[in-house]
């Protein structure tokens, strides 16, 4: 379904938007642009119809590139920083830490199901490049902290901010694998809040159009709620698979397998890496003490 915003931008909304779909943002002006292509193929198929000329994505996930390669002769865009993990099955894979985590196994079955191969990016965008699109101008800001090369975009002539995956989900953000960092993430997030947007068009939640601000901070504060919980679970030292199995981040209520296990490992080993700069968790062998 195409649902206008306003004369140039329209939300692009698939059946489910979840993993391993998202929001996508069609801009009708002097080039047909669409920003992230997670959507369904039914709609993928319309908008090939109508020609889309430049695919931008706001980063390499698969929930926002899976029809790059669908949508006919296209320029794909993407940050420098994102565009090798989708030139590269295999830089795919080791960004979402499947080989350091030594779980191959569970990162082919994931490469396989959902058919990631290498693709074409363009043209890498950098911090602070103007997009001149016609009518629509957007600044790009790079915002890492999800993916190393995650960026948004700002009209600033509107106030609307496309947020890819800073997408102020009551889950709030996903960092699960070892190409996130929680400092550069929060980072990121005060810099969206700091444009005082009007309006956010997320990945995963649509259109967000009231209390801006208190919904940032509530979105950071996630991070910083689960920072204590790690803290917490270190009452004793533990090791990386011990700390998983608190489920601090899928919780108890779903059904638990390898595959959670490796998400929740990976989530608390991106916390660590933080409470270890901060001086508050040492590591010695494979045991982690708090200070
Ligand atoms: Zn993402």
């Amino acid at each position: 379904m195409i649902i206008p915003i306003n004369r140039q931008l329209n939300l692009v909304k698939s059946h489910q938007a979840g993993f391993p779909y998202c929001y996508c943002i069609l801009i009708k002006d002097q080039s047909q642009v669409l920003i992230d292509s997670g959507c369904s193929s039914d709609i993928a198929a319309d908008l090939r119809q109508q020609g889309i000329d430049i695919v931008i994505n706001t980063h390499f996930h698969w929930d926002h590139t899976r029809q790059n390669q669908n949508l006919g002769q296209v320029q794909v865009w993407c940050h420098g920083l994102d565009a090798p993990a989708i030139r590269s099955a295999d830089i795919y894979m080791e960004r979402y830490g499947f080989k350091a985590f030594a779980a191959e196994e569970i990162g082919r079955l994931f490469i396989q199901a959902n058919k990631i191969t290498d693709r074409p990016v363009h043209r890498e965008l950098y911090d602070g490049e103007i997009l001149d699109l016609g009518k629509v101008h957007l600044r790009v800001i790079h915002t890492p902290g999800h993916t190393p090369g995650h960026c948004v975009f700002f009209e600033e002539h509107t106030g609307i901010l496309i947020s890819g995956d800073i997408d102020l989900t009551s889950w709030g953000p996903w960092y699960l694998h070892i190409c996130s960092d929680l400092d550069d993430l929060i980072g990121s997030i005060e810099k969206c809040m700091e444009l005082r947007p009007s309006m956010v068009i997320s990945g995963h939640k649509g259109i967000v159009d009231h209390d801006l601000q208190a919904r940032f901070l509530t979105y950071r504060d996630c991070i910083l709620r689960k920072e204590d919980e790690v803290l917490r679970a270190l009452d004793k030292p533990l090791t990386l698979e011990e700390l998983g199995a608190f489920r601090i981040f899928y919780g108890f209520k779903t059904k638990f397998d390898k595959y959670l296990q490796f998400w929740e490992q990976q989530g608390v080993y991106i916390h660590l890496q933080r409470l270890i700069r901060k001086g508050l968790v040492r590591r010695e062998a494979d045991r982690y003490f708090r200070i």
